[in-house]
């Protein structure tokens, strides 16, 4: 297809790259995260800092509790890898997302562009998903539970805490991080979307943004769950479906709630975004049967969800005032 790998056939990602994704996060970070609207939100005086983990050889990212009111999001050098190989590799082999991106081999630039979309629409989500966790108070209940407290505690996403097969207070907290996780990066597209689509897409079409950041979770929440089922790790997140569903929720509800997506009204949306969702499964070899099913699976699952958060009573270990 399209992209020509003899130029990325290396383990090592450039420097130059390396310095891109450090850059981009720490942006985000200091516009969306530490900054004093958010300070002044904190029930305490709370230090959040963003690290790439260069050592650990996991395909990880990481909350960290340091001390009292002090945190890390890490997020592992070879997660890094695996999500930059993968951006390039659903460029290059799925037609469904960006089609106004030719898959040819003299399209180098166009193509790398999608693929550099992809792969900062993950990145800046896993960092909104960790922080998530953090100001949720998941970190703090967790460590609790272990009476480590006041020691160093790391949640990390590729391990579960308890010896149950399927921990459904681990996957609520997973649950809870994916729908405010979403929000922020929403909340980010939001405001760059429409320098974005001039750039990218040549026109101010929403429909086309909205339709292709949906797709793009699609392939990284069917990732991370391969990645887990092939390192045998517990299960520990939603599954794919419920994650996609959780997202695509967040999508309307800013559509509907705000102004930063004026152009769209949130029935067309609806349609626009269901239509990608099916092309996505169908291509994928799933049925319409297969889709409903899972649809249906997924809004009973999400009310397990919420059931369970209320039954933990994070409320004491929320990082925000009420
Ligand atoms: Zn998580």
């Amino acid at each position: 297809m399209g992209i020509d790998f003899s130029l990325f056939h290396s383990n090592q990602l450039s420097v130059e790259t390396w310095k891109d994704i450090f850059k981009n996060v720490q942006e985000n970070v200091s516009v969306y995260i530490d900054n004093e609207e958010i300070n002044k939100k904190y029930k305490n005086d709370t230090s959040i800092v963003f690290k790439i983990d260069d050592l650990s050889d996991k395909v990880n990212a990481s909350a960290i509790i340091i001390n009292e009111f002090c945190y890390e999001i890490r997020i592992g050098r070879r997660l890094i890898q695996l999500l930059r190989e993968y951006s390039w590799k659903v460029i290059d082999q799925h037609p469904a997302p960006f089609q106004h991106v030719k898959r040819d081999k003299d399209n180098q630039e166009e193509l790398h562009n999608a693929a550099d979309a992809l792969l900062y629409f993950w990145i800046d989500y896993i960092l909104f998903h960790e922080w998530s966790h953090i100001i949720l108070g998941h970190c703090d209940h967790i460590a609790s539970k272990n009476e480590s407290l006041f020691e160093e505690f790391q949640y990390e996403e590729n391990n579960a805490d308890t010896n149950n097969d399927r921990d459904i207070e681990r996957i609520s907290m997973e649950y809870e991080a994916d729908k405010f996780g979403s929000r922020f990066a929403i909340g980010r597209l939001s405001v760059i979307w429409e320098k974005w689509a001039d750039s990218f897409y040549g026109k101010r079409d929403v429909s086309l943004v909205l339709v292709d950041y949906l797709l793009s979770f699609h392939y990284l929440f069917d990732l991370l769950e391969n990645t887990a089922n092939e390192n045998k790790a517990r299960k520990t997140h939603p599954d794919p479906m419920d994650r996609v569903f959780v997202f695509k929720t967040s999508l309307l509800e800013q559509i509907e709630g705000s102004d930063s997506f004026p152009t769209i009204n949130e029935d067309t949306a609806n349609v626009i975004l269901s239509l990608a969702s099916i092309a996505y499964w169908n291509e994928s070899g799933k049925d319409n049967e297969w889709i409903l099913e899972s649809n249906n699976k997924a809004f009973e699952n999400i009310n397990g969800y919420v059931e369970c958060l209320d039954e933990m009573e994070l409320e004491s270990f929320r990082l925000m005032k009420a």
